[in-house]
């Protein structure tokens, strides 16, 4: 396979399982990308011999240039560092795995220079969704998902491009707090938080899992996605995370996708698209699990998830707002300055937050992303 890649933020959860799959497939690494964990990333560089990289700390890129000194690497910094991986001339796919809206720019960027992105970073899609599948289309290529309910949907799909779509499940795990009420999620603690039963990721989206945030975040992104009406997407709760998504026909047949729940086999579907190879994860044995279980989400407790569904039913720039939003609290919750409960607050009451606007550009994203985490800071005493 002809594959060379570049990877932003090649040192998370999702960018290390990136690097298992290129090395178990001998894929080239052009470019990769972190925002301080040099000591990672020299490790990384040694091994993949990457022609350019990125640390978007620039203190941090200082130090890493001091100890790659007897290498041939260039090494960039910031946002303008970020982008210009996100285009390198030799690359035909991009994987977008940063954390957060930071990753909004440079997956226009890649975009613009034609690249396929495989995409992780599902805040491109909730704060930019329009106008980043505006500029796939404008120039013929292709997002495919990393994310595994999306990744499910995106494979449920294949061989139907002329079947309409009836609706979409979407799947979620329900998290560490399923089941427990708004008394028992007061005494949450950041360790509780972090705990996920499932799935082995960075923080933020741990958290974000805990709140049902993520799964708000991923209602969006497929609504961008797959082109679907928000009302056409059904959140199941399904403890087990074996079903990873799946798609229900107008002949009422629903496809789904299964596997254990390892980011390898979306994250390699996404690089290998059409085609599949074997994958170094466990396969799925059905018969450790007997019964498979569904359940439906808990709104009004877990509100971030409300807070995602009247966003994207609002449009315009109310999934930036919240997505802002959770984004400050959620740094907050971690820095142990708020409780978890006041997540969901926050999130929610953020809806009142601005004036909406149907037609904006990616500075009115970035100015309101900014406008949500001020008014979040201003909450904290
Ligand atoms: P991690 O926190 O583990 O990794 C984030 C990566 O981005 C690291 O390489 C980090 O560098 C880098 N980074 C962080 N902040 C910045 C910044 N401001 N500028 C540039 N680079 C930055 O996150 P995950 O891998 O868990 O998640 C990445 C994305 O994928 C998120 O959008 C998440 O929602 C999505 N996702 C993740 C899944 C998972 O299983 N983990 C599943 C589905 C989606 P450094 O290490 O130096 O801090
Ligand atoms: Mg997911």
């Amino acid at each position: 396979m002809d594959k060379i890649i570049s990877i932003l933020g090649c040192t998370g959860s999702i960018g290390t399982q990136a690097l298992d799959v290129c090395r178990a497939h001998n894929f080239k690494v052009c470019g990769l990308s972190a925002h301080s964990n040099v000591e990672l990333l020299e490790k990384q560089i040694r091994e993949f011999k990457p022609r350019k990289v990125c640390v978007y700390n620039e203190q941090k890129a200082e130090e890493l240039r001091k100890n790659i000194a007897d290498l041939e690497v260039e090494v960039l910094a910031g946002m303008e560092g970020l982008c210009q991986l996100a285009k390198m001339e030799e690359a035909n796919i991009v994987l977008n795995s940063v954390v957060g809206m930071i990753g909004l720019v440079p997956t226009l960027e890649a975009l613009k220079a034609k690249k396929d992105v495989a995409l992780a970073n599902k805040e491109t899609l909730v704060t930019g969704g329009q106008i980043v599948i505006q500029t796939a289309k404008e120039n013929g290529v292709n997002i495919y998902p990393v994310d595994s309910e999306h990744s499910a949907i995106f494979q449920a799909l294949q061989g139907n491009e002329c079947n309409k779509i009836k609706k979409i499940w979407l799947t979620a795990s329900g998290g560490p707090f399923f089941g427990k009420t708004l008394d028992d999620l007061k005494k949450v603690t950041k360790a509780d938080a972090l705990a996920h039963p499932n799935w082995s990721m960075g923080q933020k989206i741990t958290i974000d899992s805990a709140t049902l945030m993520n799964k708000g975040l991923e209602l969006i992104e497929a609504v961008w996605l797959f082109n679907l009406d928000p009302t056409q997407v059904e959140i199941v709760v399904h403890r087990e995370s074996v079903i990873h998504s799946a798609v229900e026909y107008e002949d009422n047949s629903v496809i789904a996708q299964l596997g254990v729940p390892d980011m390898k086999i979306p994250i390699q579907y996404a690089l290998t698209y059409p085609n599949r190879y074997p994958c170094p994860c466990k396969e799925l044995s059905i018969f450790d699990y007997g019964k498979l279980t569904f359940y439906k989400p808990d709104v009004e407790t877990f509100v971030c998830l409300k807070a995602c569904i009247e966003a994207i039913k609002m449009g315009g720039l109310m999934p930036t707002v919240v997505n802002g939003a959770n984004e400050q609290a959620v740094a907050l919750f971690l820095e142990g300055k708020i409780s978890f409960v006041d997540i969901g607050n926050i999130v929610y009451n953020s809806l009142n937050l601005i004036e909406n606007k149907h037609n904006f550009t990616v500075e009115d994203i970035i100015n309101t992303d900014k406008i949500a985490r001020e008014y979040v800071l201003s909450q904290v005493k």
